[in-house]
C-alpha cells in the first residue's frame, strides 16, 4: 500500500468553508498535515477548522480572508508561517461561477470583471505571497483547481476564460521557479457533486419543469456519474506530496471522461 503522508508539509488551502475545498482540507489533515484554510468569514470557516481538527492527525487553523484582497491575503500567508513555521503546499481552490453567467453577449462588464478577480486574480495574488515562504522551506507544491471550462468554450462567460488563464498562471510558477523546487500544477475538474452543485442542479430542474438536466449532463459522462469532492481531493493530496515530485506544469483532468467524449 503507498501512503501518502503531509506530515511536515504544512499547507494553505483557499476557499475550503464548504464544497471541494473543505475536502481537501479533511483529506490533507488525514494525512498528517497541518492546513491553514480559509474563506470570506471566519463563522463560516471556524467551525469546519475546528470539526476537522477534533477528527485527524493535523492542526487545522481557520483564516477570514478573501482571497481578491491583497492585504487580507498577506495576513492568510503570515499566519501559516506563524503557525506552522512555513509553507509548502498551496491549493487555490476559491473560486466558482455565478448562476447567471451566460453566453458573452449576455454577459456584462462587472460580472466578467468579478469571475476574473475570484478565478484568476485571487489565485495570482496567492501564489505570488506564498512564493518566497515556499522558496525558503526549500521548495513546495502549488494546485490550482481549474475546471473543464477552461479547457474548451462552452458557456459560461468570465468563468471559463479565467480557469483558461489558470493554466497560464500554473505554467509561469512551474517555468520559472522549478529551479527553487517549486511545483505547479492544475486539476481541471468536471461536474463534481457537492451539496451546493446538487441544489444548483435541482433548482436547474424545477425550473425547466420537469426535463432533467442533471440526466442531460448526466449523458456527457463516459462514467455515467459526476465527480465526488473525494476524488479532486485525493488527486490534490498527490500533486501535493513527493511522489509526485517529477510532475510540473501539468493539467490533470478529473472529469470521468467528458472531455475524451466531446
Ligand atoms: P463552493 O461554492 O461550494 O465553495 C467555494 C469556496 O470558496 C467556499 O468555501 C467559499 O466560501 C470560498 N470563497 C468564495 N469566494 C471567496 C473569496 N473571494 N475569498 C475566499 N474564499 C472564497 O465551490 P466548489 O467547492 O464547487 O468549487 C471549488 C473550486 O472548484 C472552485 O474553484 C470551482 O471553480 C472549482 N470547480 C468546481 C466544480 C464543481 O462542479 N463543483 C467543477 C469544476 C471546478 P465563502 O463563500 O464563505 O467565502
Amino acid at each position: 500500500m503507498i501512503e501518502l503522508s503531509l506530515a511536515d508539509r504544512p499547507a494553505i488551502v483557499t476557499g475550503a468553508s464548504r464544497g471541494i475545498g473543505r475536502q481537501i482540507a479533511t483529506t490533507f489533515a488525514a494525512a498528517g498535515g497541518d492546513v491553514a484554510i480559509c474563506a470570506r468569514s471566519y463563522d463560516d470557516v471556524e467551525p469546519v477548522a475546528e470539526e476537522i481538527t477534533a477528527e485527524h492527525d493535523g492542526r487545522v487553523v481557520p483564516v477570514e480572508c478573501d482571497v481578491t484582497d491583497a492585504e487580507d491575503v498577506r495576513e492568510l500567508v503570515d499566519t501559516a508561517i506563524d503557525e506552522f513555521g512555513g509553507v509548502q503546499v498551496l491549493v487555490n481552490n476559491a473560486g466558482g461561477s455565478v448562476e447567471s453567467a451566460d453566453l458573452l453577449h449576455r454577459c456584462d462588464e462587472s460580472e466578467f470583471q468579478s469571475m476574473l478577480e475570484l478565478n484568476l486574480k485571487g489565485p495570482y495574488l496567492v501564489a505570488r505571497e506564498v512564493l518566497p515562504a515556499m522558496i525558503a522551506s526549500g521548495g513546495g507544491s502549488m494546485v490550482h483547481i481549474g475546471s473543464v471550462n477552461g479547457l474548451f468554450g462552452i458557456g459560461l462567460t468570465g468563468y471559463s476564460e479565467a480557469k483558461s488563464g489558470l493554466l497560464a498562471l500554473s505554467r509561469n510558477v512551474a517555468t520559472h521557479y522549478g529551479q527553487h523546487g517549486v511545483r505547479s500544477n492544475v486539476i481541471s475538474a468536471g461536474t463534481i457533486e457537492t451539496q451546493n452543485r446538487r441544489d444548483e442542479m435541482e433548482s436547474t430542474e424545477e425550473r425547466s419543469e420537469g426535463t432533467s438536466a442533471r440526466d442531460r449532463w448526466l449523458d456527457q459522462y463516459p462514467l455515467g456519474r459526476f465527480g465526488r469532492p473525494e476524488e479532486v481531493a485525493d488527486t490534490a493530496l498527490f500533486l501535493a506530496t513527493e511522489r509526485a515530485g517529477f510532475i510540473t506544469g501539468e493539467n490533470v483532468v478529473v472529469d470521468g471522461g467528458l472531455t475524451v467524449g466531446l
